[in-house]
């Protein structure tokens, strides 16, 4: 319970305007995209770098947790309010702070929409590559927690590969600013590094300085049927094994297209397909049919059933609208989504899918799996009944197989969407003691009091 005494002195320190611990207000930021709730005591809006440094002071004085979000689109618990805590929202923190194109950088405050740092860097021949599949609504401060990535990342990289420099506020109040603002600099340890992924674990970030790169001329793609998922994952590795690397290599298993067919988006596709990749190269026009041919000849294979380009808009987005149909059509299947994400080495990714399949089988459960094929990085996908407690109890059987499965065949826990709540009693079958016990001994020095999102990220 928040005392009176705190609420006032959060209230002295922001301005009631941004302190709301009514009822509705309170529920309304009780879930993210995890199938959670807790209900916070209070909610705060800061609008500056100070307000967040003085909100921090008042939580270090009356030791209240506090719970960072940004656009609450975690899908592992990361901004789920730990119980007792207050949020702190950062969708008051949107400013553009600097944009300078001749250095190729941006500096943002974290409750940017991600789609509007690419759209502003466009607008001067520049892009930012970091493409979650939310950022028409996620913000870079959640991007920058979870160190999310999309499509794009098998060429591009991931959040982290973006980010020169940050402003922020540890657990007991400290300012600090890390990194620089230049694309070379090995000045002290990087803190840069360390904070972003934290999953605001050890301070709360107020500014980023963004690395920015040229926009590609063009994109040209490829949507390449194969009648089986060997098949298709044995192409992977071909593709990933010569010079030419796409900018997009995205899989969709056979119960993908089990999935889709009813919606009729299935219906270009040969009737043996069983495994599709959407395949995409950009970069000068000029030099987009020598990159499509040779990703079509690396793509030939055992297996094979079909291959089409697109080289414009509208082509390009009628060969993505099978994909485009998936998230919809998996809601079909049953009510609840649990969405994992999983990475293996690429040369695993049959083995993995396999796997899976083998699972899902053994513990009757309709199980979707698709995902960022370039990087070994599934999303599987487990479509469950909530009221049914007897398929829950065989889907987090088939979960904690998976993970195992995951670790034995040299992959990580997530790629992307993070551990948050859902995945840290996981993360010991992972990380070593030795290099736990590291990690908590950062976690102490930036947040001695255990005020950051706590019961997120490591295990207790
Ligand atoms: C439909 C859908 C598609 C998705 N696709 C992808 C995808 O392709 N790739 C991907 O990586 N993820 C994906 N996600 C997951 C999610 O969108 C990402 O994790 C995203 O980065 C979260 O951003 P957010 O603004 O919603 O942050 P939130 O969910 O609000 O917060 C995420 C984490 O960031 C912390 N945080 C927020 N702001 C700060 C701050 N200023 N300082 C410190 N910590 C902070 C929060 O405490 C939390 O731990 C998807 C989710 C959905 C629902």
């Amino acid at each position: 319970m928040l005392s009176d005494r705190a609420l006032a002195d959060f209230r002295a320190a922001l301005g009631s305007e941004r302190v709301f611990d009514d009822p509705a207000t309170r529920r309304l930021y009780a879930s993210d995209e995890t199938p959670r709730q807790v209900e916070p005591e209070a909610v705060l809006f800061p609008a500056s770098h100070d307000d967040v440094a003085v909100l921090v002071r008042v939580a270090c004085t009356h030791r209240i947790a506090l719970t960072p979000r940004a656009a609450g689109s975690s899908n592992v618990g990361g901004a789920l309010p730990a119980p007792g805590s207050v949020v702190v929202s950062f969708e008051c923190m949107r400013r553009v702070l600097e944009f300078d194109p001749d250095n190729r950088i941006v500096v943002v405050e974290p409750g940017v929409v991600t789609d509007d740092i690419d759209r502003l860097a466009r607008s001067a021949g520049l892009f930012y590559p970091p493409d979650p599949g939310s950022s028409a609504y996620c913000r870079i401060g959640g991007n920058l927690a979870m160190n999310a990535a999309g499509p794009r990342a098998v060429k591009y990289g991931v959040t982290r590969d973006y980010v020169l420099g940050l402003r922020a506020v540890t657990g007991d109040g400290r300012e600090i600013r890390t990194g620089c603002r230049t694309t070379k600099g090995v000045t002290g340890y990087d803190l840069t590094r360390l904070l972003v992924g934290s999953g605001g674990t050890l301070a709360l970030v107020t500014e980023a300085t963004l690395k920015l790169l040229p926009a590609p001329e063009a994109v040209a793609t490829l949507r390449v049927c194969f009648n089986s998922n060997r098949a298709a994952l044995d192409a992977v590795g071909r593709v990933m094994r010569q010079a030419v690397v796409p900018c997009a290599l995205e899989f969709m298993d056979r119960r993908s297209i089990d999935a889709i067919r009813p919606t009729g988006a299935a219906e270009h596709l040969p009737p043996a397909t069983q495994a599709l990749l959407m395949v995409e190269a950009d970069g000068a026009a000029q030099d987009l049919p020598r990159q499509i041919d040779a990703l079509q000849d690396a793509l030939t294979g055992p297996g094979l059933l079909d291959v089409q380009s697109g080289f414009d808009t509208a082509s390009i987005a009628r060969l993505w609208a099978a994909r485009k149909s998936l998230s919809l059509a998996v809601k079909r299947i049953a009510p609840l989504k649990l969405n994992e994400d999983m990475v293996v080495p690429v040369s695993r990714l049959a083995d993995f899918v396999e796997f899976i399949d083998a699972t899902a089988h053994t513990q009757r459960l309709s199980v979707v799996s698709f995902g960022h094929a370039g990087n070994g990085n599934l999303h599987v996908n487990l479509m469950v009944h909530p009221d049914d407690a007897d398929e829950m109890a065989r889907a987090h059987t088939a979960l904690a197989a998976m993970m195992q499965r995951v670790i034995a065949l040299g992959g990580t826990l997530s790629g992307e969407h993070g551990i948050g709540t859902e995945k840290r009693h996981f993360v010991p079958q992972e990380i070593e003691p030795a290099t736990l016990g590291l990690m908590r001994a950062i976690k102490r020095e930036f947040d001695p009091y255990s005020l950051l999102n706590p019961g997120k990220l490591l295990p207790d």
